[in-house]
């Protein structure tokens, strides 16, 4: 079938990407290593691109949640961190990712992919194109140079 993803959990790092089912192998964005798609387990299965960048957010949150609880929070709060826990506030998507957005403008000046690529990494936002896709539809915040963002 065209179009199905499925979910993996990288064996070595941990960390879940979505694959494209009609693949046989695929490599890891995180640390590199090369994965055969029929040997994984597949956590998460749907045909919408934008639900599975969601699910991978969940599920990169609830394996680093598992393994890292004590670890985070005895680590001081990070700028990332803080944006994603403050963004918890927003009503909804937009929302959360308008606090998001304002809270690293205040705090870094502007917003650039590897920015967006923490922030996938530490909550459940979504993965780093879903971002840059959703912020680019936000009103109060714009884009000065090619992937890097600005809150007004
Ligand atoms: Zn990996």
């Amino acid at each position: 079938m065209k179009g199905e993803y499925g979910i993996i959990v990288c064996t070595n790092c941990k960390f879940a990407k979505v694959v494209d089912l009609n693949n046989k192998t695929t490599k890891c964005n995180h640390c590199g290593k090369n994965l055969k798609i029929s040997k994984m387990k597949i956590h998460y299965k749907t045909n919408s691109q934008s639900e599975a960048s969601w699910a991978v957010g969940r599920i990169n949150a609830k394996v680093r949640g598992e393994e890292f609880d004590i670890e985070e929070k005895e680590k001081e709060k990070d700028v990332y961190s803080l944006a994603i826990e403050e963004s918890k506030h927003g009503s909804n998507k937009k929302d959360r990712l308008e606090i998001m957005c304002r809270i690293l403008t205040k705090e870094l000046g502007k917003i650039d992919r590897e920015d967006l690529n923490k922030i996938s990494k530490r909550g459940d936002l979504g993965d780093v194109d879903y971002l840059i896709k959703n912020i680019r539809k936000l009103e109060d915040v714009y884009e000065p140079e090619h992937e890097v963002f600005k809150s007004v």
